[in-house]
């Protein structure tokens, strides 16, 4: 068992993503100072902070140290403790000892792929996607004035669960009852705050779960309420979520176009049928290029397309193989994510996940997607990680030309204010110092999670978004 020994700081947080990375899940022991990994090593370290803010991470004899420029204490010591254990393993992670969820922003911060390389340890090719992606996300987020605000419409209802799912989203085969009831009190809750918004709307996103899961009569009328409680104006960037491509039909793909919307998301995650079954989704590869084909032929010309790398059931040939069929379909955007699994998810990745794929394929193959996709024209735009991805890979989209969606870069980078309706949703305001680039304070302002609850005490999750944003 791997053991950790906090001393002259209490950064447990930051020690247990490092371990993370490279023992499996960690136990904080807060009394004891210690972070301990079970699947780890036997070997003992102590993780130091010294007074002159520089960090050094000491194991049988030898110290680890970072001799350069010193960052700040919490990046401190997470760089002499990746040091230690990428000594101690053998093992060089693509992210070096980068442990958020946005690159990106460290990326602007350095202002140099090198810098990254260098100062922590991140890959050559890791280093350069983040710079990439960080000048697009400036690029995208300039087009837009600072105090815009962002708006997020959850519906989190899908048709059936994927197996890999770890939303909170009810399955409407069970739950058709509460679908109704539920959109009646999102259509109150936009009513409720919509009056009190005194600032310009830049984006719009209508997420989930699955929106397009409403019948026709229903969805057509949440985008008419939408539209008229928000006064959306051309200008506002709108995107529907229509994940699922048995949710699609004639009739939403007319209440789309009817309003003006264009963008909106077809996500197959992969092109190959069987383990499109095996995962739950009840669609197919042939569906999913049959909806696409009819959203081109109705005009929508901003479509998105999800892959998941790293799905069960499938080797890395093949996921590779579902990104070069979307390529030939040239949506205008296609966003390749990683497996990543969290504890609601029925299944288990490390039980189920491809063998060829866990031994360290997994990395290999999202590099060819993302050569094919470069190859192909398309270029990275927004980008993030989550924690217990296969390999501590990232989410990276893609887009031709200057299509990028606003929203998701705004979402992710944390530079615009976000306002959340429905169950689930995480409204934001994000600050900066006078002439800083960066908003480094963020406050959150969650909706309750479950959607029976929500409808309940949706005149509550109103009042406290509007005392939030100070409307
Ligand atoms: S479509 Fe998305 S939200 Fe719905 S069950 Fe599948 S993974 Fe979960």
């Amino acid at each position: 068992m791997l053991e950790v020994i906090l001393k002259g700081h209490d950064k447990f947080y930051g020690v247990s993503d490092v371990v993370r990375m490279f023992c499996g899940v960690p136990e904080e022991l807060k009394d004891e100072c210690k972070v301990i990994a079970p699947e780890g090593p036997d070997i003992t370290l102590v993780n130091e902070l010294l007074e002159d803010g520089r960090s050094v991470t000491h194991c049988d004899g030898k110290a680890y140290e970072f001799k350069g420029e010193l960052l700040e204490p919490g990046r401190e010591i997470k760089r002499s403790l990746y040091m230690a254990l990428s000594d101690i393993t053998s093992k060089k992670m693509p992210w070096g000892c980068l442990t958020g969820i946005r690159p990106t922003l460290v990326a602007l911060e350095e202002q140099s792929p090198e810098a990254l390389e260098e100062k922590y340890f991140v890959r050559p090719d890791k280093a350069q996607l983040a710079f990439e992606t960080s000048r697009e996300e400036q690029h995208i987020l300039s087009k837009v004035p600072e105090d815009s605000l962002c708006v997020y419409v959850g519906i989190p209802f899908c048709p059936s669960r994927c197996a890999y799912c770890s939303f909170v989203s009810s399955d409407i085969s069970c739950h058709m009852d509460r679908l109704v009831n539920y959109e009646a009190a999102l259509e109150r809750e936009i009513s409720l705050v919509a009056p009190s918004i005194n600032r310009p709307l830049s984006a719009l996103y209508v997420g989930g779960g699955t929106p397009t899961v409403l019948e026709e009569k229903e969805f057509a009328s949440l985008l008419d309420r939408i539209y008229k409680e928000l006064k959306i104006t051309p200008g506002c960037e709108v995107t529907i979520e229509a994940g699922r491509p048995d949710t699609i039909s004639d009739g939403k793909l007319e209440a789309m176009r009817d309003h003006g919307i264009t963008r909106i998301c077809i996500n197959p995650q992969t092109m190959r049928s069987e383990t499109l079954q095996r995962l739950g989704r009840i669609h197919t590869a042939e569906e999913a290029v049959r909806v696409y084909e009819k959203a081109c032929e109705m005009g929508f010309d901003l479509i998105n397309m999800d892959l998941i790398a790293g799905l069960p059931y499938e080797n890395a040939d093949e996921h590779v193989r579902s990104t070069a069929k979307l390529i030939e379909l040239a949506p205008a955007n296609i966003t390749v994510h990683t497996l990543y699994k969290k504890r609601r998810a029925a299944m288990s990745r490390d039980t189920v996940m491809d063998l060829e794929m866990a031994r360290g394929k997994l990395d290999e193959c999202v590099a060819e997607s993302y050569r094919l996709l470069k190859e192909a024209g398309y270029h990275p735009y927004y980008m993030y990680r989550q924690k217990d991805t296969g390999h501590g890979l990232e989410n990276t989209g893609f887009a031709k030309d200057d299509t990028g969606s606003l929203y998701n870069v705004a979402m992710m980078s944390d530079c615009r204010d976000v306002l959340s309706f429905g169950a689930g949703g995480m409204s934001k305001r994000c600050f900066a110092q006078e002439g800083e680039l960066i908003k480094h304070r963020v406050e959150r302002c969650p909706t309750i999670k479950d959607a029976l609850t929500y409808i309940g005490r949706v005149d509550e999750m109103a009042e406290k978004k509007i005392q939030f944003f100070e409307m």
